[in-house]
């Protein structure tokens, strides 16, 4: 399933306006920010389909009926450009497991790339659910990759993406690869370019969050 949360305005809408803008995103702080409100507005909205367990709550007054979150999720990130959407999902999901891997792009003299896993640390994930974020859906290989890679910890129950900007075609390839998997969209762009770049999309988000890196 795709949910795409721009299909109806809301706050999310501002900032996914902020993190494109190519003006704002240069104040660092602000474009790392933005990222994580838009990582705590998407686990408001996932936290909607999650199971809750009916309670009580004693209150100074009295009892009241309430519902709390019946378990806590394994939230998922790809270093670095996932951190601060991550640190979002997080800021809601405070009690939850979390799982880092690292992936970038290796490149050929050609221009084409390989995506290299090399670094995961991860709890047991069988029958978790499992939130696995990256704030841009480009080709969706790594993402996929990362979604072999972290299956090897464990079978998950369910599985949902997060991500700020995704791109048409790297949602089919995740559909094709992952059909039971829910995406999560902060917007969805139709273009992408050969060296793996979507447009208009809003530029390399990890840089934008971090500096410029070496290319590897
Ligand atoms: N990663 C980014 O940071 N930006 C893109 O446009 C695609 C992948």
């Amino acid at each position: 399933m795709i949910v795409n949360l721009s299909d109806q305005h809301s706050l999310l809408s501002n900032w996914i306006h902020e993190i494109r803008s190519a003006d704002i995103q240069k104040d660092r702080m602000r474009f790392r920010r933005n990222l994580e409100r838009i990582g705590e507005i998407a686990a408001y909205e996932i936290s909607k389909v999650l199971p809750f367990t009916d309670t009580e709550v004693q209150t100074p007054l009295g009892v009241s009926p309430s519902k709390t979150l019946k378990e806590q999720p394994v939230l998922a990130t790809i270093l670095r450009a996932g951190l601060p959407l991550h640190q979002g999902l997080l800021n809601y999901f405070d009690q939850a497991d979390n799982a880092f891997i690292s992936a970038y792009r290796k490149h050929e003299k050609d221009g084409s790339f390989e995506i290299s896993l090399e670094y995961i640390s991860c709890p047991d994930l069988d029958n978790r659910i499992l939130i696995i974020s990256d704030p841009m859906l480009a080709t969706g290989s790594s993402l996929v990759k990362t979604i072999h890679f972290l299956k090897e910890e464990g079978k998950p129950r369910e599985i949902h993406i997060v991500t700020a900007i995704a791109c048409t075609v790297g949602i089919e390839y995740v559909k094709r690869e992952e059909p039971s998997v829910t995406i999560w969209c902060g917007d969805i762009d139709d273009e992408l370019t050969a060296k793996g770049y979507i447009v208009p999309g809003l530029g390399d988000a990890g840089d934008l969050a971090y500096g410029a890196k070496v290319q590897m």
